[in-house]
């Protein structure tokens, strides 16, 4: 049975990025008697506030989208990310790390480095300083980050299949090897004050609702490589994904939680209807749907 999610973060207003993957995800499923469910991404906890969440359902019921079974809230998963960090450390693939955003900013632009850094999907690729570490000594008050080469022993490549617009045809992304190190690198699962990372809390809710087909925005595609990876390590089924095109102003610029301009919530205080927003963001109305 086909299950998607929706998984928004509860930092700011839904704007039209996030119709276009609620609407898609929610449709694909629906139409083949599938499951539509929910989580709130709100692991950042300085960040997310109860009215952003309120005003998520309060917006996906105005689209007239249905969620199925309990709304997952990540804040509440600590113990299960827990047990998943631990078990790949039990494999000896986690160490910590005590380096800053400016440690890392000087390290990988050493000049005895010679080539330039690489910019991953969490921005500068960690340039390795704590790696020597001591299998199974961390310290409260560090970050955890995946041991890239450690991890990947013994595979030559990761592959995630994809579904292109149509929804139908299928694309495999296969990424060696290379391209884990020199791209993404040792990637951080656990924060310095101990709360999972986005990378490890998506896999694991992902596998722990059974999701079969993830529907979210380009701006992921650099990152499900690590997904992949992790799902393969923890012995997860892979979803199949799609990442779509991102949504953009009319001036092509992207859309952020911080334009409101473009908030579903403007658009509806404005006098908009569910379909105008389907069609502001060239999905079929519900009447051609
Ligand atoms: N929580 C993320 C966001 O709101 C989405 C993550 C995902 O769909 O995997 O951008």
């Amino acid at each position: 049975m086909i299950r998607t999610r929706f998984a928004p973060s509860p930092t700011g207003p839904l704007h039209l990025g996030h119709a276009y993957s609620a609407i898609t995800a929610h449709d694909f499923a629906r139409r083949q008697g599938g499951m539509f469910l929910l989580r709130i991404e709100d692991l950042d906890q300085s960040r997310a506030r109860p009215e952003w969440e309120a005003q998520i359902f309060d917006d996906l019921a105005w689209l007239g989208l249905t969620w199925d079974g309990p709304v997952l809230r990540q804040a509440t998963r600590s113990a299960a990310y827990e047990a998943a960090l631990t078990a790949l450390l039990g494999r000896g693939l986690i160490y910590g790390c005590k380096c800053s955003r400016r440690d890392i900013a000087q390290a990988a632009s050493a000049p005895q480095e010679g080539t330039p850094p690489n910019w991953g999907p969490d921005g500068l690729v960690y340039p390795g300083t704590c790696r020597p570490h001591i299998a199974g000594h961390l310290l409260a008050g560090q970050a955890r980050r995946l041991d890239m080469a450690a991890a990947l022993a013994g595979c030559s490549k990761i592959a995630f299949q994809e579904l292109s617009d149509d929804l139908i045809t299928p694309i495999d992304h296969i990424n060696n090897v290379d391209h884990f190190i020199d791209n993404i690198g040792d990637a951080v699962l656990a924060r310095s004050d101990g709360a999972a990372a986005y990378h490890l809390a998506v896999v694991v809710d992902d596998a722990a609702q059974d999701i079969t087909h993830v529907v979210r925005g380009a701006d992921l595609l650099s990152a499900t490589p690590i997904h992949a990876l992790l799902q393969h390590l923890l012995g997860y089924a892979k979803p199949i994904y799609h990442h779509h095109a991102l949504i953009r102003d009319s001036n092509g610029k992207r859309l952020a939680k911080r334009d409101d301009a473009k908030a579903i919530a403007k658009f509806r205080s404005e006098g908009a209807s569910p379909d105008d927003i389907r069609a502001m963001v060239g999905l079929p109305t519900r009447s051609n749907s």
